[in-house]
């Protein structure tokens, strides 16, 4: 019998290296090695109590049903409520979809809008699954060079030139995952003056250190935001996001989501109502910690000879220059998870840009980071060594 085959676009869907990386370190582990992982972008801390306790109780009352395709109502509110706290926009419930994390909502949006051969702007570098759902939905990323000793910031001329006949939208990400790159209103707001389509992904919100949060719908009403609980929370597991759309984009999305999801889960949305009702206090401990970690982190790296030209000014990652031990980040990010049980991503998982880069994500403990660094110069000091020797031995033969 003839095999069921995969389509072209399972088949040629690149992994996410950072999950490569976490599934090499959990094999090692499994040999007994002890890892720091400081690959992943996901809290280390607990989920707030205030949060679970809204969980359980809601549990406790059989919140275990499907709910309304767009989400709760009282979440919707609580998330239209919070956005007009926040940045003083005004937004109706009506206008958001509530999906099982941000990662669904993204999919939804862009299989929403995009026709084969449509273009997205992007930077590189770039989170790395974001060119992997343009082109799952049948479009085509276009990426915006932007540049370390910039501050990986994203000129909205440069972005200007990009624009053409089969643009269909911006996609932009501030805090930004792999740069910590935070946008200004400024360049918000030059970016919403250009007129393209944009689609904001504000998921790293509430994880600014320097810099001013703002959302681009203050300077917009026609962009798209995607946002979630994974991160300022700390809610990965719990799997929840949603999508502020304008108007006549939430019918079809809505569609959709009945169609291919029916619904987020209950009693998770009632603990998101708590989330962004009662955990503010919460967060910003958080913040506070992960602060801390950013400076220390930093500074540890530069001393080991990595080039940081910027400090990362939200998010919890750094993407450090690695060129003076490396041109191939895989290659170098395996070597000291294999070498120095150090499990962190290649920078050409976000994109060309990032290659010869490692970005460190500082979600771990101040000790595991201190660690962490001791155990990479300990390996670059072994390195040079073995370089070294390989010289000499090279230059007697
Ligand atoms: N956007 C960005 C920029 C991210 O870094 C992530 C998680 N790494 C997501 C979206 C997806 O998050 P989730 O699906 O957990 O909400």
């Amino acid at each position: 019998m003839k095999g069921i085959g995969i389509a072209s676009r399972a088949e040629t869907l690149p992994p996410f290296l950072a999950m490569e990386v976490l599934e090499r370190a959990q094999a090692l582990e499994r040999q007994g090695a002890h890892v720091i992982h400081l690959e992943l972008g996901e809290p280390d801390f607990p989920t707030p109590a205030c949060i679970q306790s809204a969980a359980l109780e809601a549990l406790r009352a059989g919140r275990t049903k499907y709910t309304h395709s767009l989400g709760i109502r009282e979440l919707r509110e609580a998330i239209a409520a919070h956005y007009a706290r926040r940045y003083q926009v005004r937004v109706s419930p009506d206008q958001i979809l509530v999906t099982a994390g941000t990662s669904p909502a993204l999919w939804l949006v862009f299989s929403a809008i995009l026709e084969g051969g449509d273009e997205v702007i992007l930077t590189d570098p770039h989170y790395a699954c974001y060119p992997n759902v343009i082109r799952f939905a049948g479009g085509r990323p276009v990426t915006v060079p932007v540049r370390e000793r910039e501050g990986f910031q994203l000129d909205p001329e440069a972005v200007r030139t990009m624009i053409g006949a089969r643009t269909k939208a911006l996609l932009i990400n501030s805090p930004a995952n792999p740069t910590g790159a935070v946008l200004p209103a400024p360049a918000l707001r030059a970016l919403a003056d250009l007129g393209c389509p944009i689609i904001s992904d504000e998921i790293y919100h509430g994880l600014t250190y320097e810099g001013e949060e703002h959302s681009i719908l203050e300077y917009t009403d026609q962009a798209v935001v995607l946002n979630g609980f994974s991160k300022a929370y700390a809610m990965t597991g719990w799997r929840l996001g949603y999508a502020i759309v304008p108007g006549w984009l939430i019918r079809p999305l809505q569609k959709m989501h009945q169609n291919f999801f029916i619904s987020a889960s209950d009693f998770v949305q009632r603990a998101a109502i708590a989330a962004l009702t009662d955990a503010g206090a919460e967060v910003e401990k958080m913040r506070a910690i992960y602060n801390e970690r950013r400076r220390f982190i930093v500074q540890a790296l530069r001393r080991i000879g990595f080039i940081i030209s910027q400090e990362p000014q939200g998010a919890f990652y750094v993407l450090a220059d690695a060129t003076g031990f490396t041109a191939d980040s895989t290659r170098f990010a395996f070597e000291i998870l294999d070498r120095a049980h150090v499990a962190a991503t290649p920078g050409i998982d976000f994109g060309r840009g990032a290659e010869g880069h490692i970005r460190f994500s500082y979600a771990n403990s101040l000790e595991n980071i201190r660690e962490a660094v001791r155990r990479i110069e300990t390996y670059l000091g072994t390195r040079d060594q073995g370089m070294k020797g390989r010289k000499d031995e090279g230059s007697k033969g």
